[in-house]
């Protein structure tokens, strides 16, 4: 399902709506800064074309558009330095993930050791 252009903030990062700590842009992906780093780099990096998530974006999104997110992250990662020490590549997918932005964005996470994957505490019980 497509997002909603008007309302989505993404979107209007995408059109220059709304301001952004931009890194990188190319004619397909755009890279930012997060608002609220959770990492001494946290750069979030979207599709310029509107898909709600990974799920949306697998399942609609050309095989070039997916050629050309994958090879930014991953160009993205080199340029700032973060392989040689490591990085996290994370993507919320609904609810129980927490995605609070319905535009997919995959988090790039670096600059310090970064923990266990996920949070033990408040994580929802398995049984
Ligand atoms: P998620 O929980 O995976 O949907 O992540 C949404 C991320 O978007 C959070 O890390 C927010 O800090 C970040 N965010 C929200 N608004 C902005 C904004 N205007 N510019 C940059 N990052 C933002």
């Amino acid at each position: 399902m497509p997002d909603d252009e008007e309302s989505c903030l993404f979107c209007g990062i995408v059109r220059g709506d709304v301001p952004s700590d931009k890194v990188v842009e190319t004619d397909q992906v755009l890279a930012f800064r997060d608002i609220d780093p959770k990492a001494p780099t946290h750069i979030l990096v979207i599709p310029k074309g509107p898909y709600v998530s990974w799920d949306d974006f697998s399942e609609r999104a050309s095989d070039g558009e997916i050629a050309g997110f994958v090879r930014a992250v991953g160009k993205i990662a080199r340029d700032l330095g973060l392989v040689g020490a490591g990085y996290r590549l994370l993507a919320n997918v609904g609810v129980n993930a927490g995605q609070e932005v319905p535009h997919l964005h995959a988090h790039i996470f670096g600059g310090r050791p970064l923990g266990p994957m996920l949070a033990r505490e408040g994580r929802p019980s398995a049984d």
